[in-house]
């Protein structure tokens, strides 16, 4: 078969430009990817015990964008899920966001004191970053602000990052917010749920077009080469003329040519037991304790009923872009590592025949619907017409 598209990555960028390029530009597509699975990190699985799991992290899908949702929901219906974390905090699980309802189990002989002090200064259900609120002249404020810094934040942020709130980029620390609500939702979108089949079937309906060829397994090296001087593409040692999308590591493209880009690795330890459940909520934060920062129990996200569960553990680790087996999950929110980006988006830029897009590809950490949203605008502004 001869191809129009070949789309280097099947996650949820790839898939749904492949989607797209088969059925709405009517186009002939080659999808490839290293895994030995579709989906990138939303891949979804039964494992042996026949509970749906997350392969690479609980993945919940919320979003403002009716265009995304109303797009997803052809190819999938939905378990209406709105996802709620608690914190370890002490002795106390309290809910995350930091909230009214973890003032009064955190500091429960002046939480009347606290709330009455936070509602005069703020509105309700406002999201005050915490660093904002350490500034405040209230004493009983900036003494909140304190607490939530040193028990939520800053532990989580150093476990996660492996490094200081100082050494990362203000636009990540100063969003963390406390929340001035009795409201215990993680997400508030308007849309908030999770594919009633999981990720993978909706995927899987998504390429059902004869004109996709998927091959797994397949690093694009093996069957790509690319000639930078005359910028042209070969598959199987042929010149390629038609579009490439490019979802992987835009370093790796570049053979790494500046150097490469610095992400955080995550290793997710599942576990699963005879009992209903483990633990009593969906994502149990621990900001202070252990190496781990999470564990997310998947029956609550899939509705899923078994006499067996599965919880998720998740490790925050420094990523070798040398190890095969390394999952890069977090871009490092830099400024030198965006400069370095930048870098390479130069050259990328210069590659008329490729588009550099998805997590990867654009060195950015995006939600799933920010990814839909972007190839869909593609589609509309770049290949409607080619
Ligand atoms: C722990 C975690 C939790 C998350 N939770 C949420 C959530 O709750 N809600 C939400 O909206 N988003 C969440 N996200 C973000 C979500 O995972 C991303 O939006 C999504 O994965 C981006 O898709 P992508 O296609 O750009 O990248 P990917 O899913 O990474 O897909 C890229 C694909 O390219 C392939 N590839 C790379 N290099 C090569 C190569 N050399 N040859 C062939 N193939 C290659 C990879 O194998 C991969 O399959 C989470 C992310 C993480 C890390």
């Amino acid at each position: 078969m001869s191809y129009d598209f070949i789309i280097i990555g099947a996650g949820i960028a790839g898939i749904t430009m492949a989607e797209q390029a088969a059925n709405i530009l009517g186009k002939k597509v080659l999808l490839i990817d290293k895994r030995n699975h579709i989906g990138g990190n939303c891949y979804d699985y039964y494992n042996d015990d026949g509970i749906l799991v997350h392969k690479y992290g609980p993945h919940i899908f919320h979003t403002n964008n009716t265009k995304v949702y109303n797009y997803l929901s052809l190819y999938t219906t939905w378990i209406s899920y709105n996802h709620k974390v608690l914190g370890k905090i002490g002795g106390n699980l309290v809910p995350i966001p930091f909230n009214l309802i973890s003032i009064d189990k955190c500091l429960p002989d002046i939480s009347n004191n606290v709330k009455t002090a936070i509602l005069d200064e703020y509105e309700v259900n406002q999201k005050v970053p915490i660093l904002e609120m350490k500034k405040s002249d209230n004493p009983i404020i900036a003494k909140l602000a304190h607490f939530v810094y040193e028990n939520v934040f800053l532990h989580y942020t150093e476990k996660m990052w492996g490094l200081t709130p100082e050494e990362l980029d203000a636009s990540v620390t100063s969003r963390v917010p406390i929340q001035i609500s009795y409201d215990c939702r993680y997400f508030q979108d308007v849309y908030q749920g999770i594919p009633r089949d999981g990720y993978t079937n909706m995927f899987n309906n998504m390429l059902s077009n004869h004109n996709i060829n998927i091959l797994l397994e397949k690093d694009y090296h093996d069957i790509i080469s690319i000639d930078y001087e005359q910028k042209k593409i070969y598959l199987y040692d042929e010149e390629f003329t038609g579009e490439v999308i490019f979802t992987g590591m835009i370093d790796e493209f570049f053979n790494y040519e500046y150097g490469p880009l610095p992400y955080r690795a995550m290793v997710f330890m599942d576990e699963t037991s005879n009992q209903e459940h483990f633990q009593e909520n969906a994502t149990i934060n621990y900001p202070n304790d252990y190496h781990f920062t999470r564990i997310t129990e998947y029956k609550y996200l899939t509705g899923q009923v078994s006499d067996k569960t599965t919880i998720q553990l998740e490790f925050p680790e420094e990523y070798d872009y040398t190890d095969k087996n390394a999952i890069a999950c977090y871009p490092i929110p830099q400024e030198k590592n965006e400069k370095l980006y930048m870098k390479y988006k130069l050259l990328a830029d210069e590659f008329e025949q490729v588009t550099f897009i998805g997590r990867l590809a654009e060195y950015k950490y995006m939600n799933m619907d920010v990814v839909v949203e972007k190839v869909l605008n593609l589609i509309s502004e770049k290949f409607t017409g080619v």
